[in-house]
């Protein structure tokens, strides 16, 4: 699936006051539009690539590790569209610029073959025979129309489990049709079993991601508890009050004079008090 897709890709600019750019565009027009193409007409800053460049009218890599229905990647790190207009504010209404890009078989195919998950962006290639099978009645193998990737996400809920349906790529924003009852018996066993348990491959990366930060998180806890007594000791057996001191976890630190800040002769008391002696960091409120 990780391949690149060789094509064309024309830069257009047309200015309707002339009589044959008018005409050029309204052709261009037409038959993008019997293609079934679209026309997203959006701000070029929105999709400038690297360098703020476009690529050139002429030959274009494509990749495919991520395919969409309209746009793709290219190999250079450009956004490009199948067709697309540029509506910069700046651009009066009569002038028609952007680009459109030569629609090879490969890349058609790339979008057909490819199925992706609607719950979760999975993407993976379609099966032989995917869809129907050689009789041309929905396959019942039901772990090919559905996505295996999701079923143990926590937002994932009841209602949406047919949004897991694998659609090709080709179509934008395609409805998934509801669960049947043989795939709602199909996948309720598997989703409530990977709501508990974490089998997948996302699962097992996000439990140990789940164990480093409890672990992180308890010895963070444990070592700003113990930091807290021995330094509320230390104050205690050096005869100074803790009535106006607190230990700040978030800080790490001491802060005298929280309750009601030190006055001179106080702050002097105190600091003759602690000498330089008081090991752990501190600061000082000072009316
Ligand atoms: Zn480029
Ligand atoms: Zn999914
Ligand atoms: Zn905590």
């Amino acid at each position: 699936m990780d391949s690149i897709l060789k094509t064309e890709i024309h830069q257009y600019q047309y200015i309707l006051s002339r009589e044959s750019e008018a005409a050029e565009w309204s052709a261009l027009n037409r038959r993008l539009l019997d293609e079934g193409r679209e026309c997203p007409s959006m701000w070029s800053g929105a999709i400038a690539g690297p360098g703020r460049t476009k690529p050139e009218t002429g030959p274009v890599e494509l990749e495919t590790a991520h395919l969409f229905s309209d746009q793709w990647n290219t190999a250079c790190g450009h956004r490009v569209f199948d067709w697309y207009l540029d509506a910069h504010p700046n651009i009066s209404k009569s002038c028609k610029r952007g680009h459109w890009l030569e629609i090879t078989p490969a890349m058609r195919e790339a979008r057909r073959n490819t199925l992706v998950c609607g719950y979760c962006g999975h993407y993976q290639q379609a099966p032989a025979g995917w869809g129907c099978d050689s009789d041309g009645n929905p396959r019942s193998d039901l772990e090919h129309v559905f996505c295996p990737d999701c079923a143990g996400s926590e937002y994932l809920d009841e209602k949406s489990l047919h949004l897991r349906r694998l659609l090709p790529v080709e179509k934008r924003f395609p409805k998934r049709a509801p669960l049947t009852d043989a795939e709602r018996a199909y996948l309720l066993p598997i989703y409530q079993h990977a709501q508990i348990r974490g089998n997948t491959e996302r699962d097992r990366k996000r439990l140990a991601k789940c164990r480093a930060d409890i672990i992180e998180h308890a010895r963070r806890d444990v070592a700003n508890a113990e930091t807290e007594r021995d330094g509320m000791i230390w104050l205690m057996d050096h005869g100074i009050r803790t009535g106006n001191v607190i230990f700040y976890d978030h800080k790490g630190a001491f802060c005298f004079g929280w309750r009601k800040p030190l006055g001179d002769a106080e702050f002097s008391e105190l600091t003759e008090s602690m000498g330089a002696e008081f090991p752990f960091e501190y600061e000082i409120k000072r009316a």
